[in-house]
């Protein structure tokens, strides 16, 4: 059974501090977590979770994270402006972008990133450079489908990103040319893959493919990337990764493909973002409007600006009415927010108990891919976020946008009185 993090008493203190809708995140949850993984994956002296700042980009959790020994995966300029704020550096960054602007390739080689190429065409750029990196990543698409004991998990096949096997001995090869000393090899072929198989199952391609490159163009490889993807138990009937068999799962495929090939002291390394923060964080909103047509509706005074996931991807997710845990769920409604838009959806038929205006209404796993994909559509304004400290208090960690920012951008008339 999925709970809120804190009590319906203490949610109601907070709720009068800091007035919904906003995303709650538990500090405590998210320093666990952390080290779970980080155990699961001890077996490797050069591990290191890179953790995928566009799934969260708050500087308070990522400096909690940067505490919790992980880097940064950056995709864009703005992400790496972010991590260059937050102290990170060298290689505790990753670059992982597609389609990139020459400026950020330059941003992220000022700040010695590790440059993850998505495509063959940017080795021109590379060489480019005010000097050539002496490290980097390439990112492997192996095209087709990419299937796991238990059936077809996604088709790389029509995925933008990576390059065919024949583009990366290419790559290597040019790249080798410019000066480039040490490679890596990324890819990330399934999201939300909450599954113990999917982390070993995409190492063993990848350590095979490494084994391969290594013995065709006699290139040095320090690093395999097996990006993010590791998938978390939204519905509370799924089951969490064992994230200890999955680092065993991993190390199992390491010990039979890259120690007898005298690879053993390659680094693994994870660019996770859902498995880190999207279960450590709650969107809690207030039900403000009930309404009885062909459905029962309950609206909320969050919306889809504050989590797109139900409305881009019909994607489920846990509903809580704080202090009616124990309730029967004898009501069925359709949960929505408020934007002129029929997808602006949390829940469809959901079976909850019965819900008065002024309950606090608790939206599970919103920690990744929440609030970094709000938009501002309608005129919504993006929430706060607030944390939840170790010691139970609470801090305001990002405050919530007012109009003055929604019209900040815009250009007025003159007449205009604001
Ligand atoms: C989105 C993304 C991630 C993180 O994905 P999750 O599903 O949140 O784990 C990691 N690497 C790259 C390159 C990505 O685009």
């Amino acid at each position: 059974m999925k709970r809120p993090f804190v009590s319906a008493q203490r949610l109601r203190q907070i709720a009068a501090e800091y007035p919904t809708p906003f995303h709650l995140y538990d500090e405590q949850g998210i320093r666990d977590n952390a080290r779970r993984l980080h155990q699961a994956f001890a077996w490797n002296p050069g591990f290191r979770e890179y953790f995928a700042v566009k799934a969260n980009p708050n500087p308070v959790l990522l400096s909690i994270l940067q505490e919790e020994g992980c880097g940064v995966d950056c995709a864009t300029g703005t992400e790496l402006l972010l991590a260059e704020a937050l102290g990170f550096r060298g290689e505790e960054i990753m670059f992982s972008s597609n389609m990139t602007p020459f400026q950020d390739f330059l941003l992220a080689h000022r700040l010695g990133a590790i440059i993850n190429l998505d495509d063959v065409t940017d080795v021109e750029f590379i060489a480019s450079l005010p000097s050539i990196p002496k490290k980097m990543c390439l990112r492997y698409n192996p095209g087709g489908s990419f299937v796991v004991s238990n059936g077809i998990m996604d088709t790389p096949a029509e995925a933008k990103f990576g390059m065919t096997r024949a583009q990366l001995s290419e790559a290597v090869r040019a790249l080798a040319k410019l000066g480039v000393e040490e490679f890596g090899l990324h890819a990330f072929l399934v999201s939300n893959a909450a599954t113990n198989g999917y982390y070993p199952a995409l190492a063993r391609l990848l350590f095979q493919v490494v084994r391969e490159l290594h013995e065709e163009t006699g290139a040095r490889f320090s690093l395999v990337n097996l990006s993010g993807g590791l998938g978390i138990p939204y519905h509370p009937d799924q089951k969490p990764v064992e994230i200890m068999a999955v680092g065993a799962g991993v190390q199992k495929a390491f010990d039979e493909i890259l120690v007898p090939a005298g690879l053993g002291h390659i680094a693994v390394v994870t660019e996770l973002g859902r498995f880190m923060l999207a279960p450590y964080g709650q969107l809690i909103a207030t039900a403000i409007r009930r309404k009885e047509t062909y459905k029962s509706y309950i609206g909320l005074d969050a919306c889809a600006a504050d989590l797109m996931r139900p409305a881009i991807y019909k994607a489920y997710h846990h509903i809580t009415v704080a202090g009616k845990e124990e309730h029967p769920h004898d009501h069925v409604y359709d949960v929505v927010g408020g934007l002129c838009e029929n997808n602006d959806k949390f829940a469809v038929d959901r079976r909850l108990p019965a819900i008065e205006l002024g309950d606090l209404v608790v939206i599970h796993d919103t920690g990744a891919h929440g609030h970094s994909m709000g938009y501002n559509y309608n005129g919504r304004l993006r929430s706060a976020e607030v944390l939840l400290r170790t010691d139970g208090s609470t801090e305001l960690i990002r405050r919530a946008e007012t109009p003055e920012d929604y019209f900040a951008t815009m250009k007025f008339p003159q007449s205009a009185r604001l």
